[in-house]
């Protein structure tokens, strides 16, 4: 790519993101949001994304204060049910792509229902999972995947019981794509977010992301030693489910990232509809107008 090319792609890449309007920056800095935007950024531009071409929904937590810093269709809604949120918009336009983020905490207890139902049901979502292992908006509760052992606030002895395996969760429910990053790879994220941006159904990438303020136990450095690129492994097989199930259960030495199962067999959820079958338009542009004024 030529320098004037590549220039153009990164000043299109800056326009999305917010971070130099007069909107107040509320993240810690170094938070590991920064580079989950950017390569988010990244990506719709390099998929050649304009802004009319999708939404994104937010969830409650340091996560969801990302509504303000995209330049773009946004939905911020309660915390725990962004993906409900997500789903209906994808539902009512399948011309946009649909674009959910949350945290740990509102995804694996808030709305952990909610989760494994957009797994169950393909809806054609793309999910960033922001897994920093604790609630940081809230100052540094445990979430359902912090670590054993850790001392957090309002668990001032260190969490007592073991934390849920996130990927695994999901692999158990059958999913169509399941991916994971990590924040101090933002080349890495950028590809995975196109890989996702393309992907058909529901679309579950997890970064693994600092937070230099509640989590000082896996900063970015500390993935940085531990992570492994699944691609390097020659004999893995993105479709084999039990394959990627055994992959992600160590989450302490060797932990793998990339798209690590995809099943492009799984029909996403709009295709399964036979009421939608031939149709050339969307229910929301199927929506009828009428004017009640006069009965007011
Ligand atoms: Fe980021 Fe953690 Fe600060 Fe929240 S508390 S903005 S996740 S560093």
């Amino acid at each position: 790519m030529d320098s004037k090319t590549l220039q153009e792609l990164e000043a299109k890449a800056k326009k999305l993101m917010g971070f130099e309007t007069d909107k107040k920056i509320t993240w810690c800095g170094n938070c590991g949001n920064y580079a989950i935007h950017n390569a988010l950024a990244r990506a719709l531009v390099l998929e050649n994304f304009e802004r009319k071409d999708f939404v994104m929904c937010f969830d409650v937590g340091c996560s969801g204060n990302g509504s303000d810093k995209f330049e773009a269709f946004t939905i911020h809604g309660l915390h725990g049910r962004v993906l409900s949120l997500a789903a209906g918009a994808a539902l009512a336009n399948s011309k946009v792509k649909v674009i959910a983020e949350a945290g740990d905490g509102a995804t694996f207890s808030e709305g952990v229902s909610h989760l494994v139902h957009a797994v169950r049901n393909n809806y054609p979502v793309m999910f960033i999972h922001h897994n920093n292992e604790n609630y940081g908006l809230t100052t540094g509760q445990a979430s359902a995947l912090t670590r054993c052992g850790v001392k957090m606030l309002g668990t001032p002895e260190g969490v007592m019981v073991e934390p849920i395996n996130s990927l695994d969760f999901v692999l158990g429910l059958k999913p169509s794509f399941v991916a994971r990053g990590f924040s101090g790879d933002v080349d890495h994220m950028t590809e995975l977010f196109r890989a996702g941006l393309k992907h058909k159904g529901f679309a579950f990438i997890e970064v693994l992301q600092a937070c230099p303020t509640y989590n000082r136990l896996t900063p970015d450095a500390w993935y940085a030693e531990r992570v492994r690129n699944v691609e390097d492994l020659k004999s893995y097989d993105r479709t084999d489910l039990w394959a990627a199930r055994k992959i992600v259960q160590d989450v302490d030495k060797e932990i793998y990232i990339g798209l690590l199962y995809e099943n492009p067999e799984k029909k996403d959820f709009v295709s399964l509809l036979k009421s939608r079958e031939g149709a050339v338009t969307t229910p929301v542009e199927e929506v009828k107008h009428y004017d009640v004024r006069g009965l007011i």
